[in-house]
């Protein structure tokens, strides 16, 4: 079993930005970077609000200039997944896929939430042609543009409201009688008179060949189809932090979220975390790239305090 004294879980801008300043650090970090290293970002394509870009950077290309820039300070990937963990005792311990095992004297999660789909065959070959799970990131492109959002929550209302600033129209599509939201969010899209509003609507197909062209509702009260022609297709229903394998080994919230007991400290001493993975709320490249910084600072403090006593 090979002994690191800080490794990174996860490969997104928060593992990434921990593994620069861990390296810088001379921890000699190892990322265990997961299968589909990079993250989110590898998902989108152009990022025009990550700093220090003047003109737009594609997702996957931001995420290869961090990944060569923690290689060039010496931290070691290995692009697999972790598979399981054992925190109970000292050094920590952490399996990865095909058997291979580590140990640690710190950790860093950084594993990252994914966007939860509809899981419709016509929404996966529609992602990046009109099909997206990020209003942030992707409403610039729908400039004048017809569009929908799947979702009754926070994220819809927030997703929506972001997108008139672009689209000529929004359509929120609700499955039940009624959102999930916070009133005030609500309202606040409620308000806003470019967006309409479909209750017990369920999204059956994203219809376009190459790009969306429409969504197939359903109602879930009349049974009746119908066609909403729209040019993009904004799915908000909700984000699922990658924790299952730390479940019973660290706390995490109802939603399965990390929680996290000051700054970047979890429920066990030199587990640390940072990214997606504990934020619900903001979720932004930047936001990750930032509390990584944070957790490899806090996780340096740690060893340093550790390795005294
Ligand atoms: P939520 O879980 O709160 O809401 C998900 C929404 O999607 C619900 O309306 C749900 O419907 C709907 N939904 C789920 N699955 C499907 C499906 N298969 N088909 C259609 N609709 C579906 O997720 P959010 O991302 O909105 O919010 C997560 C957390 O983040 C919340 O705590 C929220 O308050 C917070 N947040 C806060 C913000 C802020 O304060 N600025 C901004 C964004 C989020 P149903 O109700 O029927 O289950």
């Amino acid at each position: 079993m090979k002994h690191y004294q800080l490794i990174i879980l996860g490969s997104g801008p928060a593992g990434l930005t921990a593994a620069i300043y861990a390296a810088r650090a001379q921890l000699k970090p190892l990322v265990i970077a997961g299968l589909e290293s990079g993250g989110q970002l590898m998902l989108t394509t152009d990022v025009g609000n990550y700093p220090g870009f003047e003109h737009d950077i594609l997702g996957p290309d931001l995420m290869t200039n961090m990944r060569k820039q923690a290689l060039r300070f010496g931290t070691e990937i290995i692009d697999k997944d972790a598979t399981s963990v054992d925190f109970s005792k000292r050094p920590l311990a952490i399996t990865a896929n095909g058997g291979e095992r580590f140990s640690s004297d710190a950790v860093i999660i950084a594993t990252g939430a994914s966007a939860r789909w509809l899981e419709l065959p016509s929404e996966q070959r529609l992602r990046g042609k009109g099909v997206s799970s990020c209003a942030t990131c992707d409403g610039f492109f729908f400039k004048g543009q017809d569009v929908a959002v799947a979702g009754g929550g926070d994220t819809a209302m927030e997703d929506a409201t972001f997108l008139t600033k672009f689209a000529k129209s929004v359509t929120i599509l609700v499955r039940k009688p009624e959102v999930r939201a916070s009133k005030i969010m609500f309202e606040r899209a409620r308000k806003n008179p470019k967006i309409a509003w479909r209750y017990n609507t369920i999204v059956t197909e994203v219809l376009g060949e190459n790009r969306v062209s429409g969504v197939r509702l359903k109602g879930a009260d009349t049974g009746r189809d119908e066609v909403l022609n729209v040019q993009g297709l904004f799915v908000a229903i909700g984000h699922k932090p990658n924790t299952e394998i730390f479940r019973g080994h660290l706390d995490l919230d109802k939603k399965g979220y990390v929680v996290v007991s000051d700054t970047t400290r979890t429920s066990v001493a030199g587990v640390f975390v940072a990214g997606d993975v504990q934020d619900f709320r903001y979720r932004q490249a930047v936001t990750a790239a930032g509390s990584g910084c944070m957790a490899a600072l806090d996780a340096e403090k740690y060893l340093h305090t550790i390795h005294q006593t």
